[in-house]
């Protein structure tokens, strides 16, 4: 890791804190929303050399995560989305959601019972790259929406275009999780829907897409997609309309 990037991570992770003294301590810990609840993470473990600091994990969770990320992006994506600071991950029990990603404090959260599954850890760092990599290659469908998620539209397309690319990305590793597609109406099972985005994406045996082909996969097919129709957030229309306007 680079110097600046050490000297970065360490000041975040270090805030300032009075102990039951009185004295001034170094609280080794981080604040983090995910589903507006705020979590205290702690981080006690070293920042290790590397683009990717995972903390609150055991070496074989640590392990898995990092897996997944080498399986689901190019080097250079990640480099990109690192240029500034380490790309923070934390294992920590969250209460209703399986992971989450917190923009303001740049921060990945994995829920233990979550680390085997790669969707969750996919999905939230696509919002990590999508955030902080830059739009290069990115279009109106995949480009970050997340500096204007106060609108309900922007937070919906957000939401369905990362679980979009979270499948491009993962095909064919397991999917333990219906992520979004859990909340679609629908005969047919998440499942189902998921392994049809699947196919559209990738095709039926390809494995998963990475950098570029990911996201041009995910942005000439997004319309067709069963995730395209989600319709969250209190959104008046579903995320394919959303997205239509954009490119209007
Ligand atoms: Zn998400």
């Amino acid at each position: 890791m680079r110097k600046k990037q050490q000297r970065l991570a360490a000041q975040r992770a270090r805030a300032q804190y009075r102990d039951s003294c009185g004295r001034f301590a170094s609280a080794r810990y981080r604040s983090v929303r995910v589903d507006e609840k705020t979590y205290k993470i702690p981080i006690d473990d070293k920042i290790e050399s590397g683009s990717i600091v995972i903390v609150g994990a055991t070496r074989e969770q640590e392990q898995k995560v990092r897996r997944y990320i080498k399986y689901g992006f190019t080097k250079s994506e990640i480099r990109a989305a690192t240029k500034e600071e380490p790309m923070l991950i934390a294992v920590a029990d969250l209460e209703d959601a399986a992971g989450g990603y917190d923009p303001k404090n740049r921060m990945i959260v994995i829920d233990p019972d979550y680390v085997d599954a790669p969707m969750t850890t996919v999905h939230e760092t696509v919002h990590y790259i999508k955030h902080n990599g830059g739009d290069k290659h990115r279009g109106p469908v995949t480009r970050t929406h997340i500096n204007a998620r106060d609108t309900p539209a922007e937070h919906n397309l957000e939401e369905a275009s990362t679980t979009a690319e979270a499948v491009a990305r993962c095909a064919p590793l397991a999917y333990q999780t219906p992520s979004y597609y859990g909340a679609l109406r629908s005969r047919c099972t998440a499942e189902e829907m998921l392994r049809q985005d699947r196919r559209l994406f990738v095709g039926s045996d390809g494995r998963g897409l990475k950098g570029k082909r990911a996201i041009d996969a995910v942005e000439k097919k997004f319309d067709n997609s069963e995730i395209a129709k989600l319709q969250a957030y209190g959104a008046r229309e579903n995320a394919r309309d959303h997205s239509r306007t954009l490119r209007r």
